[in-house]
């Protein structure tokens, strides 16, 4: 921590509830010498673990900003046992601007573990890989789809080898009690939060609560009340751990999206046409999407099918479309012994 040029102004080992500021150094235009201040707030109080909720990794994804904002707001120190500290935003300046990406084009989310003298992303996950990661035993990470990818809600969870961290991921993906958990890979490099956090051998809980540019009132919901359960079943938040069966609805469905033919990606650019909808089960071979060429109209326009039998759980939320973007994602059904 003593290395990173970000500092905290919260003493995060006081009980009670305190907010404030990571400092990062930043020189602009306007400024030469100035600081970003991200929000953060620490409730705490006596004996217990650490939760760790973080919000707007990329900024167009509002639905675990304001869960967390909420969160922020709402958290009283009688509520909690041990400590929860809150970072409702952290891309400030990509969630101004309603983009994943911050301005300088920096994806906060391949930063990790991040350098304490790289760039300002990188200052940024080095400063949680080394001064809050290790303060958390649960890491809860909230993203969606963003504008370009609308995911069927779900909470989520990587593969990891070690089976008593793995059991503990299954049942923080289990307690968000969306319909839907997605064991997944990362098709787009490395550098990931959770990544981080897991290889901390921390509990780290994720989801993709939809997207696509859209956010309703079911989902706002569903954000927090999954917030707040993830946080009782770790025993950091008062309350009567809410599961599928107390709320009256069918087992969670478990998608695995582990396998690269799963992610279909655009064979040519041109403009994308869905041909599955979200939730529909298709089989292998099945056309599930299009891609037409503005250029030449007489052209056939590319097909997209399923490599597997599945479901189709993330449709790209833009038709514009490059080639090698991700269209369309068709996980396998799952059983929950698989992660056993
Ligand atoms: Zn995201």
């Amino acid at each position: 921590m003593s290395d990173s040029p970000i500092t905290c102004t919260l003493d995060l080992g006081q009980p009670g509830k305190r907010s404030g500021h990571l400092r990062l150094p930043r020189s602009s235009n306007q400024s030469g010498w100035s600081t970003q201040w991200i929000p953060v707030t620490c409730v705490a109080n006596g004996e217990g673990p650490t939760a760790l909720v973080l919000g707007g990794v990329h900024g167009d994804e509002p639905e675990g900003q304001i869960a967390a904002l909420n969160l922020a707001r709402e958290l009283s120190p009688e509520q909690v046992s041990g400590r929860v500290i809150v970072i409702p935003c952290l891309s400030l300046e990509a969630s101004r601007a309603y983009t994943r990406l911050w301005p300088s084009g920096a994806n906060l989310n391949r930063s990790f573990p991040g350098r304490p003298n790289g760039p300002p992303e990188e200052q940024l996950a080095h400063f949680l890989s080394t001064a809050l990661f290790p303060l958390a035993d649960v890491v809860v990470d909230i993203h969606s789809g963003g504008r370009t990818g609308l995911c069927l809600p779900w909470s989520e969870m990587h593969w990891v080898d070690d089976p008593t961290q793995r059991h503990e991921l299954v049942e923080g993906m289990l307690a968000w009690n969306t319909d839907w958990c997605c064991v997944y890979i990362d098709i787009a490099g490395t550098g990931l939060l959770v990544g981080e956090a897991e290889r901390q051998g921390k509990i780290v809980v994720s989801t993709e609560l939809g997207g696509g540019g859209h956010v309703t009132a079911s989902i706002h919901r569903l954000a927090r009340s999954g917030l707040a359960n993830v946080l009782r079943r770790f025993g950091v938040l008062e309350g009567e751990i809410e599961t599928r069966e107390t709320l009256g609805l069918p087992p969670q469905a478990l998608l695995m999206a582990t396998d690269s033919d799963n992610y279909l990606l655009a064979p040519v650019s041109g403009l994308f046409e869905a041909v599955a909808d979200l939730g529909q089960r298709v089989r292998e071979g099945e056309l599930v999407g299009r891609i037409h060429s503005l250029e030449l109209p007489e052209l056939e326009p590319d097909e997209i099918v399923a490599r597997n039998d599945g479901v189709v759980c993330v449709i790209r939320a833009i038709a514009t479309t490059e080639q090698g973007d991700n269209v369309v994602v068709v996980a396998r059904e799952a059983d929950r012994s698989e992660l056993d």
